[in-house]
């Protein structure tokens, strides 16, 4: 199987080696495509797991579970990053996520907000 987040990769040797542990996140950008890998294959595990204790509260699994299942995710590109390397405790991604909904094509534009918890990357909020 293609990667959602990259179709030109096996998603085993990208995003799925993510998904089996998050500590293969190496990198803030690393972590923000595989949670785009989760949006896409309905991996409500994974990104509660990949989501900061601080803010997890404010994400509703059950709706975006539901609604995720209904779209079809088309791509995910990045737009910008910076910091978010192996040894920085913070890191922010920008990105757009293209999906067609009710035959509408549509997209996210995100400006996330990364941060290591426990020793993994984890995303924290929107800026
Ligand atoms: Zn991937």
């Amino acid at each position: 199987m293609n990667c959602p987040c990259n179709h030109l990769r096996n998603y085993e040797e990208c995003c799925g080696n993510i998904h089996r542990s998050i500590f293969n996140a190496q990198t803030a950008e690393e972590l923000m495509r595989s949670r785009y890998s989760a949006f896409v294959l309905d991996k409500m595990d994974y990104l509660k797991l990949s989501h900061a204790k601080s803010t997890v509260h404010t994400f509703n699994f059950k709706s975006v579970s539901k609604w995720t299942k209904t779209v079809n995710w088309i791509k995910l590109e990045i737009l910008f990053s910076t910091h978010g390397k192996k040894n920085d405790s913070t890191g922010f991604v920008e990105f757009k996520a293209y999906y067609e909904e009710n035959s509408i094509l549509n997209h996210i534009h995100g400006k996330s907000r990364f941060i290591k918890q426990d020793q993994h990357w984890v995303y924290l909020d929107e800026l």
